[in-house]
């Protein structure tokens, strides 16, 4: 098959456009079956039906070119050099038609395009986010000074252009970081914030909350580990490494009470705020290292029926996993970005009488390497 994709060698995106989405799908599922062998049964992947497109979040670093030309895209592996991007096979569409018009308005309102070498200018980057069931766009201008010339025909020409916009935010990044988005955000349009519909529940959506970016897969993805965890209602779960709280809300209709934990304060307010929005009663947020919450929690004798666990690539630590096993819990649902740490800390349980049944991958990130995995384990 030939990629389409003019930047396929050095985007470093997508390793897989030259193949067949039906051979990229099996290699995935071979991939898991090796890692997970002798630890667990591997189902069929659940892949996409139409897997274009599908980023909800897309950002572009703006540069303006000796020509004058004004170019946005990616940076170039190790360089400050931005790699023209104009339409991306895995992005959303319309973040792509917004960015190119964003492109497009610059000469004409004279804003000046920040120099990542000398630190002068004005637009670093454009972040485009949208809610996969409600169409909501937020548009995060990410610039190095909070004074944006002319900023109200600025919003005006682009909301003609595209009036389905629903938010138009600057983000104020004065520091030489490499980090996208800085801290400060002033509204120029709308909320400040989208929503999003995910599994009958509602998110919100700020620029800096953290987001799977494929909504449909997601939903099959938490579909999955809910139908594993076979909730009844009666459960007290346990939703460890909870992010912004989709898991653990998910579950709430079905459990009795649900309790999330997770390190980082922004994502654990926006869990909290999740919650509220959603008029659900039975769930609370703790922002702590899960290992030392859980060993605190097994320390008190407390006890729990279903653990769902989604920790980052580096997998969860064998005292997480040996205090989760002494609370007793009947099923344990490990969510994974990484099947090698998956396998790793399946080995611990197993020792613990906790045995791996089914693991299910899902293909979150197609065209890419990355997969994703959904496992069950039970007490023996
Ligand atoms: N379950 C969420 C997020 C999964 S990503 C979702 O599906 O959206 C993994 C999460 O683990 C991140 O939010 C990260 O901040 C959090 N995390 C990383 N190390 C942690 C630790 N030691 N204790 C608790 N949470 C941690």
């Amino acid at each position: 098959m030939e990629a389409a994709c003019k930047i396929v060698g050095s985007c470093g995106g997508c390793s897989y456009l030259n193949m067949e989405y039906a051979a990229q799908k099996k290699k995935k599922e071979k991939e898991v079956e090796q890692i997970l062998s002798g630890l667990c049964k591997v189902r069929p992947i659940l892949g996409m039906d139409d897997p274009w497109h599908y980023r909800n979040k897309v950002s572009a670093a703006f540069q303006r070119r000796r020509d004058g030309r004004i170019v946005s895209g990616i940076y170039e592996a190790g360089t400050h050099r931005v790699l023209p991007v104009e339409s991306c096979l895995i992005e959303d569409q319309d973040a792509d038609a917004i960015i190119g018009t964003i492109r497009s308005l610059i000469p004409s309102f004279r804003i000046r395009v920040y120099d990542e070498d000398t630190g002068y200018g004005l637009l670093r980057h454009v972040m485009i986010r949208k809610a996969h069931a409600t169409g909501q766009i937020l548009v995060i201008l990410v610039v190095a000074d909070p004074v944006f010339p002319s900023k109200n025909n600025f919003v005006k020409a682009l909301r003609k252009a595209h009036p389905e916009i629903t938010s138009i935010v600057l983000n104020v990044n004065s520091r030489q970081t490499s980090m996208v988005l800085g801290d400060r955000n002033i509204v120029l349009y709308g909320k400040g914030f989208i929503e999003d519909v995910l599994c009958g529940k509602r998110f919100r959506l700020s620029p800096q909350s953290f987001y799977q970016v494929n909504s449909l897969q997601t939903e099959v993805l938490y579909g999955k580990a809910l139908e594993l965890a076979g909730l009844s209602g009666k459960e007290t779960v346990l939703d460890a490494y909870c992010g912004i709280g989709t898991i653990g809300i998910t579950a709430s209709d079905k459990a009795e009470r649900v309790v999330g934990v997770e390190l980082n304060p922004e994502a654990v307010r926006d869990a909290a705020a999740n919650a509220r929005l959603n008029r659900i009663g039975n769930i609370r947020f703790f922002c702590r290292d899960a290992t030392e919450f859980l060993v605190d929690m097994a320390a008190r004798g407390e006890k729990m029926d279903v653990l769902f666990m989604d920790p980052p690539r580096s997998g969860s630590t064998e005292a997480f996993i040996r205090a989760a096993a002494s609370m007793g819990p009947e099923r344990i649902v490990y969510i994974s970005c990484n099947p090698v740490t998956m396998a790793r800390d399946m080995k611990v349980f197993r020792g613990l009488h906790y045995q791996a049944k089914e693991a299910w991958p899902v293909d979150m990130f197609p065209w890419t390497k990355e997969i994703e995995v959904a496992a069950l384990l039970t007490r023996k």
